[in-house]
């Protein structure tokens, strides 16, 4: 995500290296090479001026203090103004109504039905009743889409396929909502490649028509200025209340995620980067331009985890750990606890520093896909005493897993030194529980 713009911006900043302190010059050219990389990132050239306008005044107006250097202290303004362009703080939803109703907008392609499958899960994390209803009357493989989705995330979809007319399916819809409390409904209405008077006026007459609590854009991030001009168009016959960006996982340059919020006055309240239903978070501007600083994403990763990972599990294995008896059975379920966090790059690049480091490495999950196999073609046995492989084991399992005996090898020595890394530290908390209980 943003890597071209996360390289620029750090060479601009090299430009400030060994320097003692900011001065008008060294400033400038800093800036002017900002303003570019905002530019080249396909940010709108005004928004871009204006930005690097204040970075700049701002940075003329401190003194450095000695604890940092006019590079930091230029990042720390540039991550600032950043944040604020992207509106400063994350907005919720909003969630009122009985039921609550959201509409979905946006050009076709967006990604518009995969969102509100999506924001149907998120929903129905946070224990709510929803009910997801297919209004895009156009495309009958729309209202087939929404139902596999529904059916994937187990949340009821309401069509009616042979009805051509959305505003009566949505009134019917509200009605089946209060029928069978249904507490927010989500419609997915119909868009056009381009945007186009018929689809506007269905749209506004929804909106009339179901009084939403929330009306969400969705556009995509890779369209660039495109994604800026259609917001405005959608937002002048709207008036939405928010924007959800996807495809931010494609080759995005980010110049939208840096645009919308100042040129429509709508905040992004959603981001998403890939097709599969979890691929959702909740737009933080503060996170948002430290990634692409390359400062990385502590907190975004933290809850990911704390999200994913199964507390019951985490304990048992905890506990294995602790009785040295951490098995290849219990590394695999570690294994499968962290693909579920998701694609292994993007995770990666949320670690401060690491972003910029792998950038051009190719890491896919398919990179876990051998140790997979030959875990799975150990016996169970074997899993949990990995002292029993011998030559003739290890080369069965070779065979089983569709790997060389090198490989097998390779993983048991790393799966040896970790448990032995896993001893050192079980004895160094025995000592401490030993001292304290001393005490
Ligand atoms: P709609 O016409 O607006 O309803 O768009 P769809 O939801 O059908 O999405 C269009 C295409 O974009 C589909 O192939 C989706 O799988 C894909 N898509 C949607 N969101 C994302 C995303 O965040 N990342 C990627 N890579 N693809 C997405």
């Amino acid at each position: 995500m943003f890597d071209n713009l996360s390289v620029k911006l750090d060479k601009a900043f090299k430009n400030l290296k060994g320097q003692g302190r900011i001065t008008e010059i060294n400033v400038a050219t800093t800036v002017k090479e900002i303003r570019r990389a905002l530019i080249d990132a396909d940010v709108n050239f005004k928004v871009a001026k204006d930005l690097t306008d204040t970075i700049k005044e701002k940075a003329l107006g401190q003194d450095v203090l000695i604890a940092v250097s006019p590079g930091q202290l230029l990042t720390k303004i540039v991550s600032e103004e950043l944040t604020n362009l992207m509106g400063g703080k994350s907005e919720d939803i909003n969630l009122k109504g009985d039921p609550n109703v959201i509409l979905i907008s946006g050009l076709q392609g967006s990604g518009k039905t995969t969102f509100s499958g999506k924001l149907a899960r998120h929903l129905k994390a946070q224990n709510r009743n929803v009910l997801l209803v297919a209004c895009d009357i156009y495309r009958p493989a729309a209202i087939d889409q929404l139902k596999v989705l529904g059916e994937q995330i187990e949340v009821d979809v309401y069509a009616e396929p042979e009805n051509k007319d959305a505003l009566k399916i949505a009134k019917n819809a509200l009605k089946y909502a209060k029928e069978n409390n249904k507490k927010t409904i989500i419609v997915d209405t119909a868009g056009r490649l381009a945007v186009d008077e018929q689809m506007m006026n269905e749209i506004e007459r929804l909106k009339k028509e179901l009084n939403p609590a929330e009306t969400l854009f969705v556009v995509d991030s890779m369209t660039g200025q495109d994604a800026v001009n259609t917001a405005k168009t959608f937002n002048d016959r709207l008036n939405f209340d928010g924007v959800v960006l996807t495809k931010l996982d494609g080759d995005t340059r980010g110049g939208a995620a840096l645009t919308i919020r100042k040129v429509v006055d709508k905040p992004i309240k959603f981001i998403s980067a890939g097709e599969k239903m979890d691929a959702l978070d909740i737009f933080h501007p503060d996170r948002m331009a430290n990634r692409i600083l390359g400062m990385g994403d502590v907190v975004s990763l933290v809850e990911k985890a704390q999200n994913t990972f199964d507390e019951e599990e985490a304990k048992r294995i905890q506990k294995k750990i602790r009785k040295n008896q951490f098995g290849f059975d219990d590394f695999l379920s570690q294994l499968e606890q962290i693909k579920k966090m998701g694609n292994l790059k993007d995770l990666m690049g949320m670690i401060p520093g690491v972003g910029k480091a792998i950038k051009d490495i190719d890491i896919d999950d398919d990179s876990l896909k051998p140790i997979e196999a030959i875990i799975k073609s150990m016996t169970l046995k074997e899993r949990e005493e990995p002292e029993l492989l011998n030559g003739s084991r290890k080369q069965r399992i070779a065979n089983g897993s569709g790997t060389s005996i090198q490989e097998v090898n390779q993983l048991l020595k790393q799966f040896e030194q970790m448990r032995k890394m896993m001893k050192t530290m079980n004895k160094m908390g025995g000592a401490k529980r030993a001292l304290s209980g001393m005490n």
